[in-house]
């Protein structure tokens, strides 16, 4: 960009973007399209309290989200990328709940539903209909050991398949430290996945890579992130992605950041003194990369 003082002109993309037919919906993409806002990730999200239980529900459900982008493109014209696939939070409850009901039998019933859900995801990413599969990765509480190293074994198998089917993956995984990203590395490596193919949600801001380990880190940016993001820009392997994690529910407004926020803080980054080339690859080469075009 030529004229700094006029801020940043270039397009505007947040990473990790939730709209409900029950919240704000269109209204909240329109906050972020008015803000600056130029593309959205779109993330599913199941119905929590009832996560699907066959192959036609997760279809219909992830149908939906994909409606919800058409609308988002024909009404406002903003730019969407879908990603689909069963949520960790949502699929750890249901297989706590089957496992300590049922036992081995429910925890084969929650392995097998966890797959289908995969694999309807995989047909819509086939199609040209999804960009990404997730978010997926383990569960961000603490749990029993058995539902521990099921989720793990889950999300090697995915990330197995992330490496043959070519999808990068959004991952919803626990903690803010660095051993949750060498983890996620060591995981990579073993199913054969390339590591930048990680796209860590809800990443803190430091984007050193000696702490992300080549992993994608999306940057929740909320005020307190900016410092750190400007002080280890120069230091991260190849970038980071921008996020809010909007999640577009009434009953929790405040509970995270609003849909206005990307477009802010990277007029914040750019006022801050940011490299523009982080922008640029924030806002249009790694979102190319990883999803392909809109
Ligand atoms: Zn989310």
């Amino acid at each position: 960009m030529t004229n700094t003082a006029a801020g940043w002109q270039g397009p505007i993309l947040d990473n990790h973007f939730h709209l409900n037919r029950n919240g704000r919906f269109l209204d909240a993409a329109k906050d972020f399209q008015n803000a600056g806002g130029t593309s959205i990730v779109l993330i599913h999200c199941p119905n929590f309290a009832a996560p699907p239980t066959s192959k036609l529900g997760h279809r219909e459900s992830y149908q939906d989200t994909i409606t919800i982008a058409e609308s988002v493109r024909k009404e406002l014209g903003l730019g969407v990328r879908v990603v689909l696939g069963p949520h960790p939070a949502a699929f750890a409850h249901q297989f706590t709940q089957w496992v300590d009901s049922d036992g081995h039998a429910g925890k084969e019933r929650a392995m097998e539903n966890y797959r289908t859900s995969i694999e309807e995801a995989v047909k819509f990413y086939h199609e040209g209909q999804a960009h990404a599969i997730g978010e997926v990765g383990r569960p961000h509480w603490k749990v029993s050991d058995d539902i521990w190293e099921l989720s793990n074994d889950l999300l090697a198998e995915t990330m197995r398949l992330a490496a043959t089917d070519g999808f990068a993956l959004q991952l919803h995984v626990e903690g803010e430290l660095e051993s949750t990203y060498r983890d996620m590395a060591a995981m990579a490596l073993k199913a054969g996945l390339s590591v930048d193919r990680l796209v860590r949600h809800y990443s803190p801001p430091n984007v050193d890579s000696k702490i992300t380990h080549g992993l994608t880190p999306s940057v929740l940016v909320g005020k307190n992130a900016l410092n750190t993001l400007l002080e280890t820009a120069e230091n991260s392997s190849h970038g980071f992605l921008l996020e809010t994690d909007y999640m577009d529910d009434l009953r929790r407004p405040g509970a995270v950041l609003g849909p206005k926020t990307v477009p802010k803080r990277t007029q914040q980054l750019v006022a801050a003194g940011i490299d523009e080339e982080f922008l640029w690859r924030a806002h249009v080469d790694l979102p190319d990369k990883l999803y392909g075009q809109e």
